[in-house]
């Protein structure tokens, strides 16, 4: 059985909405308005202006063809054939005179009831030779009713030669209003253009707001899909460099969406993995000391030691989610000062007094030269006790910690060497990503994943270069560099030339 979706009202009443506001229908909307638009502009030309229209065209005809016939006549050059057929052409009828007013030619297409030929003495000749007498190229024209059709006519007469010595007149009449039988014809043209054009103007326009909406409609199913959280969806827009632009951002968009979605998804699962192990010991360590080593002062302390030590482990995780994420959302100010660069690794190295003392680490200093630097003092030194910390995690069994200040040019370049096991070739690129561990999860080594982003940030966010060199078996030096502000040589660097 097909199971059918029942509709809400509030549903059905926003499906219309949408389907009345899609691109489709807008664009055929359009189209269909400018069509319509044109076919009220014919109908309305065509119902008002065509019998203006037609009168000025005759009008211009009549004269044109007049002035014709007056010049060929002039030159003898007319046969009755010739006159015929443009009196014919253009509807009217012709009379020509001679200077006795004797008829030299006659062409009557209303039988005698136009103005010329007419027997009812619609006009008569000798006013209307009189007024081309009196005109002053030799023409005279007048618009005059024939009362016999009530219809508008335009009469016409020239004088052949000259006003001296007159040759003979031309006389012309013609109706100047469209016949019912031509206004008919036209009407039903118009009739047939308007009803081809609104068919195959409804079908045209219907294609071409497919063709335009196409792309934005694939690009808009890909982005619904991506909505819904499939970030693997790839965005068409075929069909335009616009929409083709639109589909290549989006695509990157998506790409890096898909990244941060991944990364987000890491971050859950090894936070979450982190938070869990400290507090899983310090649980398990607080119901030892509770149903067992609370009467033995020796096991208790042993096990409140490994619940506090697993309290800063979660303490400094959660430190360091925090740091990270104030650096990486740019909350993080920086309060920018100079501060003498020796001055501070000297203080920093003090740190580790009791590291080298209790544990037997040898921690060696190396910077000669008093160098002023301008950044953030207390993030230079988080990141001088982060790359500190792990040399002194990933130390082994040497347990030697160079810390060494390099002058290069107007940059000086900080130093943290360790003989360790070094680092992999192919894992160099990735320790500095959050919660990259080459050896995953070594409970021994303290670290929470993210001392090395957390330098990383610090460092970009200052705009200094940083990098690692490690070789398999002899260790790894972690370096960045800063501009010095002002330098000065110790005394006993200087030489002195005699
Ligand atoms: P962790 O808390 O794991 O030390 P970091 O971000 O500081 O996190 O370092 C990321 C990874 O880079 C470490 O897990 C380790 O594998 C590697 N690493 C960092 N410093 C060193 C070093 N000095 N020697 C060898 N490996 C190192």
């Amino acid at each position: 059985m097909k199971n059918k979706r029942v509709l809400t009202r509030q549903q059905k009443k926003q499906l219309l909405y949408e389907k009345f506001h899609s691109l489709r229908f807008t664009v055929w909307l359009y189209f269909s308005i400018f069509m319509i638009s044109i076919l009220v502009l014919m109908w309305v030309s065509f119902v008002f202006s065509l019998e203006r229209t037609y009168r000025v065209t005759k009008t211009r005809t009549i004269l044109d063809t007049a002035q014709y016939i007056v010049n060929e006549w002039n030159n003898d050059r007319f046969t009755t054939e010739q006159l015929d057929k443009i009196a014919h052409d253009n509807d009217m009828c012709v009379l020509i005179q001679d200077s006795y007013f004797r008829t030299m030619y006659s062409y009557d297409i209303m039988a005698k009831n136009c103005l010329i030929h007419g027997t009812q003495g619609f006009f008569n000749l000798p006013s209307l030779r009189s007024a081309v007498f009196n005109s002053e190229n030799g023409i005279y024209y007048t618009e005059l009713e024939n009362p016999r059709f009530n219809n508008n006519t335009l009469m016409f007469a020239m004088l052949i030669g000259t006003k001296e010595e007159p040759k003979g007149y031309v006389y012309l009449n013609t109706s100047l209003e469209p016949l019912d039988s031509t206004t008919e014809i036209l009407r039903s043209q118009m009739v047939q253009i308007t009803l081809a054009v609104l068919i195959i103007g409804a079908g045209v326009s219907y294609f071409l707001s497919k063709l335009i909406a196409t792309p934005i409609v694939r690009i808009k199913r890909s982005a619904e899909k991506m909505g819904q959280g499939d970030y693997n969806v790839n965005f068409n827009g075929r069909g335009y460099t616009e929409t083709e632009r639109l589909a290549d951002t989006l695509n990157y968009a998506s790409g890096e969406i898909s990244k941060v979605d991944t990364l987000r998804k890491d971050i859950i699962a090894n936070v979450s993995h982190d938070l869990r192990t400290p507090l899983t010991m310090v649980k398990a360590y607080a119901e030892m000391v509770r149903d067992l080593s609370g009467d033995n002062p020796e096991k208790r302390n042993e096990h409140v030691g490994i619940i506090i030590e697993e309290s800063d482990r979660l303490a400094a995780l959660v430190n360091d989610i925090l740091d990270l994420s104030k650096l990486e959302n740019k909350t993080a100010e920086l309060n920018i000062s100079e501060f003498c660069l020796k001055d501070k690794l000297e203080d920093v190295m003090t740190r580790y007094t009791l590291l080298s003392e209790q544990q037997g680490y040898k921690f060696y200093l190396s910077a000669p030269a008093e160098i002023t630097v301008k950044a953030d003092i207390i993030k230079i030194e988080q990141v001088l006790y982060n790359l500190i910390n792990n040399a002194v995690n990933y130390s082994g069994d040497s347990r030697e910690i160079y810390v060494m200040q390099l002058v290069r040019g107007r940059k000086v370049r900080i130093c943290v060497t360790d003989t360790g096991k070094g680092i992999e070739k192919e894992l160099m690129p990735l320790i500095f990503d959050r919660y990259y561990r080459a050896e995953k999860h070594k409970r021994e080594v303290i670290g929470t994943g993210l001392g090395l982003s957390i330098v990383k940030q610090i460092l970009i966010r200052h705009g200094f270069e940083f990098g690692v060199q490690s070789e398999q078996g002899t260790g790894s030096t972690f370096w960045f560099e800063m501009d010095i502000v002002s330098e000065t040589i110790p005394e006993s660097e200087i030489e002195v030339v005699d």
